[in-house]
């Protein structure tokens, strides 16, 4: 699908700036001049950045193109619905120090900028991303200090924004202060940049992101095929080179993946980049964004159509983020159905199999029987 982008026509355009106004916009004929007014409200509340890579990927012929849809800022992005939040996933709820998010038990998460190489139309942080600076030294100080002072944190995710848009020189500093921490195994990057940046993918940054002490795992952020250039694959190829284990989070979002070829095409397009697809989100309930909800019936029925008929290495976990704080959780279909006794397992064809658990659900005699329901 990569021979099909647009950029193989435009190779010009690659050296130029990010378009960060309703006006630059225009200017690159990725908005109707007549529509800058409308647009620049929208630029005014929430962040806009456009690569010159993504520029060069949106097909302009296409009115529907899942590229645009998910950077170029849309009038609809104004309309808030009364479940929106402008802190969807309760972040707020666990922060124990700025910037630090200590939801589960066993590891945190980092925002250590609060800026992105783009912004998506969809963001999940849109009320936070792209309005303040990153943390300060003593900030980062702290958050480290609570890392130091809490021996359950066995990884670190740090996260943003995009942390890949700080320079390499401070995230090697932030990478050598966490391996350095006893308890600390697993740092994990979240990223979009290798795919909207892959020229930030250099040597330097390279070494930045690993440490002695600590293995580095790096979470790629995409949602269309599309996005796995030629120069995206690249750069993820000089990661997986360098020994860091690469997976992949995609959204499921109205008009960009919210079918099964398209969906199957980027999983696979992602493990031919040495990405293990990991989590697909379930759009979260962020302020503008309802355009891009998809009920949660279909990502379902989206999420099983892909079992079976596509490679087990291209199945991601179908996850919601539940409201409120409470964590990540897995909504993707059932193949169990029936109740102990009668379970019958249903296959990727849809089929109905009978599975005799009885005899094999041989609970200890200490257990009290669960109350039979039904
Ligand atoms: C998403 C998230 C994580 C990571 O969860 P995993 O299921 O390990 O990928 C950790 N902490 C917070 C606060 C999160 O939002
Ligand atoms: S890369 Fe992530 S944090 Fe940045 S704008 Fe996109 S969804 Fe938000």
């Amino acid at each position: 699908m990569t021979d099909m982008s647009p950029s193989s026509r435009r190779p010009g355009s690659r050296n130029g700036r990010t378009l960060r106004t309703a006006g630059d916009l225009a200017d690159a004929g990725a908005i109707p001049r007549d529509r800058v007014d409308a647009i620049a409200d929208v630029v005014g509340r929430y962040a806009v950045a456009v690569t010159p890579a993504l520029l060069e990927l949106i097909d302009r012929s296409d009115p529907d193109d899942p590229i645009a849809r998910q950077f170029i800022p849309d009038r609809d992005e104004l309309a808030v619905t009364p479940e929106e939040r402008a802190d969807p996933i309760g972040d707020n709820a666990h922060e124990v120090a700025p910037g630090l998010i200590h939801r589960y038990p066993d590891r945190v998460l980092l925002k250590f900028v609060s800026v992105c190489a783009v912004y998506c139309r969809f963001c999940f942080r849109r009320e936070t991303v792209g309005h303040g600076e990153a943390l300060s030294q003593s900030e980062l100080a702290a958050a480290l200090a609570y890392v130091g002072d809490h021996a359950g944190i066995w990884e670190v995710i740090v996260s943003g924004g995009d942390p890949l848009v700080a320079a390499p020189r401070r995230l090697q500093a932030l990478t050598a202060a966490l391996a350095a921490i006893p308890h600390v195994k697993v740092i994990r990057f979240h990223t979009r940049v290798p795919v909207v940046a892959p020229e930030r993918i250099t040597p330097d940054m390279i070494d930045a992101l690993t440490a002695p002490g600590a293995t580095t795992w790096i979470a790629v952020h995409a949602n269309h095929a599309r996005e796995l250039t030629p120069a995206a694959g690249a750069a993820l190829g000089r990661l997986a080179d360098a020994g860091m284990p690469l997976v992949s989070q995609t959204v499921l979002l109205r008009g960009v993946n919210d079918d099964a070829g398209a969906m199957a095409d980027l999983m696979r397009a992602l493990v031919e980049a040495r990405v293990k697809p990991y989590y697909l989100h379930h759009p979260d309930l962020a302020p503008g964004t309802g355009h891009f909800r998809v009920p949660m019936a279909e990502g379902r029925a989206l999420t099983k159509a892909l079992r079976g008929r596509v490679s087990g290495l291209c199945q991601p976990t179908y996850v919601l983020d539940v409201p409120g704080g409470h964590g990540k959780v897995p909504v993707g279909p059932d193949y169990i159905h029936g109740k102990n006794g009668t379970c019958q397992v249903e296959d990727f064809q849809g089929r109905r199999h009978p599975y005799p658990e009885a005899a094999v659900d041989r609970r200890p005699e200490s257990q009290p029987r669960r109350q039979k329901r039904g």
